[in-house]
């Protein structure tokens, strides 16, 4: 049986793995469909503590990948399909058929960002199309670009990007904000935000220049279609945590984050850490600060189970 499995390899499920690896615990780490997580997907990486010069994502989750496999994690690919969780011995389930008994497991699958499930938007996400403003709003200085969503979210993202241009776009499907007032508010009542109400988007144009350089929006009501020209598109229509292969075996809100007290979660020798269980800062920084949270936190559950 294993002292510790790991699920995920974003910024939480590394940290995880330095600190059970330097524990000497040995952790086997599941890689999941998008090794390195969300920061793969990204370019340049400008706030994550330490790298003053900036780091591009990829970069920076191989240097944590490695960091841990210094000190003996071990990386296995594969995709968990289903789990059974019983405290003392814990069941994973691989595709495939593979089964792993784990005496804790550290959940750190993440979230991942919802996207409009346009071809064009899926050919140019990260040339242009980006669900982070934090991350990526300091590329777009004084460019006109889009935000795509009626929630809270979307509201911070337009809000957040009006340090960098003056020029931005908010395009929301119907003629409310489901955000709530006070963000709403603001953005209303903003001279950097124009909002496009009853409005889609039809496609991201720029596919053949390999970067984005407008919009074709539709309005819903009335059938109009017209174009923009923009330089990014900030999608912001929620986050979806990864947790399809936990659900009946661990407490979940509405929306699917697991719920965790300090990464513990409802069961004994099961932890959470990063988005999986956050969704509120989702930050590489935040994450690994939970994925050393995690690790200490099983480290203790071992020593005191024998
Ligand atoms: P959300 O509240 O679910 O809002 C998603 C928005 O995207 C909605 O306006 C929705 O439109 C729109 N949308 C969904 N799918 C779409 C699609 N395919 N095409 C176009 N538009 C689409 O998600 P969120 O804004 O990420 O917020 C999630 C939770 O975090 C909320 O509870 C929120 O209050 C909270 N949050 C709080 C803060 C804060 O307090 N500072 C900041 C961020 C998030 P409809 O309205 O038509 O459904």
């Amino acid at each position: 049986m294993e002292q510790v499995v790991i699920l995920g390899t974003g910024p939480a499920g590394l940290t995880a793995a330095l600190y059970t690896a330097r524990a000497d615990l040995n952790p086997l780490v599941i890689e999941g469909l998008e090794p390195g997580g969300q920061l793969t997907t990204t370019t340049e990486v400008e706030n994550f503590p330490g790298f003053v010069d900036g780091i591009m994502g990829p970069e920076l989750m191989d240097i944590m990948r490695r960091q841990a496999e210094r000190f003996g994690a071990r990386y296995q690919f594969g995709l968990v399909e289903s789990v059974e969780f019983k405290p003392g011995a814990h069941t994973l389930v691989l595709e495939g058929g593979e089964t792993i008994t784990a005496a804790t497991v550290i959940i750190s699958t993440g979230a991942s960002a919802k996207y409009i499930g346009l071809e064009s938007e899926q050919k140019l996400i990260g040339r242009g199309v980006t669900s982070c403003a934090t991350c990526d709003g300091a590329f777009y200085r004084n460019q006109p670009i889009a935000v795509v969503g009626g929630g809270d979210s979307a509201m911070e993202e337009a809000l957040f990007l009006t340090r960098f241009t003056s020029d931005i776009t908010l395009i929301h499907r119907r003629d409310q904000f489901r955000a709530s007032k006070i963000m709403a508010d603001r953005v209303m009542n903003h001279d950097k935000i124009k909002i496009r109400w009853d409005t889609v988007v039809e496609e991201v144009l720029g596919v053949d220049q390999n970067e984005v350089t407008g919009l074709r929006l539709r309005n819903v009501k009335t059938d109009a279609v017209d174009e923009i020209e923009i330089k990014g598109l900030f999608v912001a229509i929620g986050h979806q945590p990864n947790t399809k292969p936990f659900v009946g075996q661990i407490d979940m809100d509405d929306v699917g984050y697991i719920k965790a007290t300090n990464t513990r979660t409802n069961v004994e020798g099961v932890f959470a850490a990063g988005d999986v269980q956050d969704a509120v800062y989702r930050q590489a920084i935040t994450a690994a600060g939970s994925g050393c949270m995690a690790a200490l936190e099983a480290e203790r559950y071992l020593e005191s189970h024998g």
